[in-house]
């Protein structure tokens, strides 16, 4: 008997900055593309790092990818490949992936888990916490509702620990708990770091 299980799911990757997030999303779509999977990678329109249309590591490999301004944009954009979502008949990738996630807004997750519940396997890669060492945004319900979870860490600036956080440094100084994360002029760096180098400037 043919199972009716089509494959659809959702798998979501998280980790601090520099935890290796884009090269995993980066292996996973290699390895679809390889299968010849249909596949589509989006990537939110403000992360221009490198690449304008290619989710690039920051060791230098690259896929290519449509920025993306919302999960509305990734919605046209299935359309506009002769895609669309729920009419019968039409073809659907196979899979699709996202970086950076959490600069998207929170529609991507019906969004998510329509694709997956149409049979499309969802590859979504994020921060899971801020720069406050808080919860990203809508990432918690995503991880909730994921299949398949992986968090990645990278390696402590300070201590070489496994590092789980993002330090922000705002003029060489570690930011306080209530800067705004947009800062005009500001000179900014992101550090990964451990639990006890991650420090918050009262
Ligand atoms: P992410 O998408 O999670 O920000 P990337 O996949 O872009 O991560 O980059 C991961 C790569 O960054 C690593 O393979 C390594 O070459 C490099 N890197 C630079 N700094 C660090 C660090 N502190 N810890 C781990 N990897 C780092």
């Amino acid at each position: 008997l043919k199972s009716p299980y089509h494959g659809g799911h959702l798998e979501v990757i998280v980790g601090p900055m520099f935890s290796g997030k884009s090269e995993e999303l980066i292996r996973r779509v290699t390895r679809a593309v390889i299968a010849r999977q249909r596949v589509l990678v989006f990537k939110p329109a403000l992360d221009d790092r490198y690449h304008e249309s290619a989710v690039a590591s920051h060791a230098g490999r690259t896929v290519h990818a449509t920025p993306v301004r919302g999960a509305a944009d990734i919605r046209a954009q299935l359309s506009g490949e002769g895609t669309l979502l729920h009419a019968q008949g039409e073809v659907l990738p196979d899979v699709v992936g996202i970086d950076e996630v959490q600069f998207l807004d929170d529609a991507i997750i019906p969004l998510a888990l329509e694709l997956a519940d149409a049979g499309v396997r969802v590859i979504l890669a994020g921060l899971d916490q801020d720069f406050r060492a808080e919860p990203f945004g809508f990432m918690p319900e995503l991880l909730a509702r994921a299949e398949s979870v992986e968090k990645l860490t990278a390696i402590c600036t300070v201590c070489g620990a496994p590092a789980t956080r993002s330090q922000r440094l705002i003029g060489g100084q570690p930011a306080r708990f209530d800067d705004p994360v947009v800062l005009v002029g500001a000179q900014e760096s992101y550090e990964a770091r451990c639990r006890v180098h991650h420090v918050l400037r009262s």
